[in-house]
């Protein structure tokens, strides 16, 4: 897989991309990720990316321009699955969508700043737009390394045990159950004895039940009437 994120802060891309799990998955050549700086792809001196906004009002607005370049300078060389804008009035991102994602290809992720970007960016060159959650944050930097890390780590061999994605959230419409470390005993707190008791099947008779009663009280939407 590989993912083009374009933004005109590319910093604030850097450190996350950097450790653990989403380092080691480009380590391994399971996924590239470029990160484009759009003053890259400006025509003027100073290198604008954001411009007043017509008819006035507070806040500047990104040009569409230098994102244009962007991406018709990446689809020259490689097809996109998805042009994706971050965006808080997108499509929620869900586990199903970051399932979705993760069979794709190739992915732009476009990050607004200020109001956010020229609508005709919205209009002809986005195939999709997503949302992290209902709040607004100051720029969509933050939500595509969201994005891409709740993807990347779908990918197979990015996590060391397989199944381990598998039995996270919401991957089979449940929450995951409680997990335990050592030690088994703390200031006094036990740690439920079945999981010590070294039998895989009351073992996970036990995580089934706890990840139910969990999805109830935390998530009961996620539990289907029949
Ligand atoms: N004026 C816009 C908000 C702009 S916030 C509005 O009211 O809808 C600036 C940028 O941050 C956006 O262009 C978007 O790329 C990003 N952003 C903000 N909140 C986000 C969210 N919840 N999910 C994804 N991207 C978000």
């Amino acid at each position: 897989m590989r993912i083009d994120i374009l933004t005109c802060l590319p910093k604030l891309l850097e450190s996350p991309f950097r450790e653990s799990i989403l380092k080691r998955a480009q380590d391994k050549q399971l996924v590239t990720v470029q990160i484009h700086d759009l003053r890259d792809y400006t025509t003027d001196a100073h290198r604008t990316t954001d411009d007043y906004a017509f008819g006035g009002g507070a806040g500047m607005v990104m040009m569409i321009e230098p994102i244009d370049r962007c991406i018709q300078a990446l689809k020259a060389q490689r097809t996109y699955d998805e042009i994706i804008y971050m965006s808080p009035d997108g499509e929620l991102l869900t586990q199903s969508v970051a399932n979705q994602l993760s069979l794709k290809e190739h992915l732009i992720l476009i990050c607004g700043h200020y109001k956010g970007v020229d609508e005709r960016v919205r209009e002809h060159l986005v195939t999709r737009e997503v949302s992290i959650g209902d709040y607004v944050l100051s720029g969509g930097e933050l939500a595509a390394a969201v994005l891409s890390d709740a993807v990347i780590r779908l990918l197979p061999g990015v996590l060391s045990d397989e199944s381990s994605a598998l039995t996270d959230s919401f991957q089979d419409g449940l929450v995951a159950p409680a997990v335990y470390t050592r030690p088994a005993e703390y200031r006094g707190w036990q740690v439920p004895p079945v999981l010590l008791s070294g039998n895989p099947a009351k073992i996970e008779a036990w995580r089934h039940e706890n990840s139910l009663d969990r999805t109830k009280k935390r998530r009961p939407g996620l539990i289907k009437e029949d």
